[in-house]
């Protein structure tokens, strides 16, 4: 049952999938090569603020709790790893500040992410929103490009970035079938056109992973966007909750 999930396009030219040729991650793929998968004894989401604690770290923490299902610790701030700045562009480089926070990833860390404040970078591109292993537990994102002069866009563009890359670090790759969450983005207009919701078959891989009841989930998510004031995306799950118990099944198979 999709409605309510729209199917991809061929992308537009400087979108991501213009420029990176991805493959469709299916469910099989997912249950044969899942690196991460939760088990009693490894079940949270661990934030790490990085540099300095963002106000937004306490809505993250609240928003991964409903989005994930999982219970949700913050850590006490680390600075960046200073082997990870190149002074010439003054940037942070991901994949070396993802070796250091690797390294120290909690024992019972499901999903161990950094919240950075300063911009990153990566090989061969100017600038990345975060880097999410999709086998060692670990990601980083930064705040330093979601800037807007509304701080509800801030906002949501954070809770956004940190569904993606945590999403990510529970193995899920880029969607490339459908509207989602997990879509890779070139561009901040980019992500800010993709939507907050994973779609039917990455819900499926999370639900899989976590043991997440997808209608518990789903009445989460509804309260949190009820109490954000943000409208359409409550009205677009109470519509998917109808859906699915119009259809009776307690999940998407
Ligand atoms: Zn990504
Ligand atoms: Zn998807």
């Amino acid at each position: 049952m999709e409605e309510g999930f729209e199917r991809l396009a061929p992308p537009r030219r400087g979108e991501w999938r213009s420029l990176f040729r991805e493959k469709e991650q299916t469910f099989e793929d997912y249950l044969a090569r899942c690196a991460n998968r939760r088990t009693a004894a490894r079940s949270l989401i661990v934030l790490q603020p990085l540099g300095t604690r963002a106000p937004v770290l306490d809505r993250m923490a609240e928003y991964a709790e409903a989005f994930f299902g999982l219970a949700v610790r913050v850590r006490p701030t680390l600075p960046l790893a200073d082997q990870a700045h190149v002074p010439t562009r003054d940037q942070y480089n991901s994949s070396m500040v993802l070796d250091d926070l690797a390294g120290r990833a909690p024992a019972d860390a499901l999903v161990y992410l950094g919240i950075a404040d300063r911009d990153l970078f990566a090989r061969g591109r100017k600038f990345v929103f975060g880097e999410g292993s999709l086998d060692r537990r670990t990601g980083v994102c930064s705040l330093a490009r979601l800037a807007s002069p509304d701080p509800e866009a801030v906002d949501r563009r954070a809770l956004k970035l940190m569904t993606h890359e945590a999403g990510h670090i529970l193995s899920i790759a880029h969607c490339v079938t459908h509207r989602c969450v997990m879509q890779g983005s070139n561009t901040l207009d980019e992500s800010d056109g993709h939507p907050l919701h994973l779609c039917p078959a990455d819900l499926r891989k999370l639900a899989w992973n976590t043991g997440v009841d997808p209608d518990a989930r789903y009445r989460r998510l509804q309260a949190f966007y009820e109490k954000s004031g943000w409208t359409a995306d409550a009205e677009w799950i109470a519509r998917q909750l109808a859906k699915r118990s119009v259809l009776g099944t307690g999940g998407e198979r």
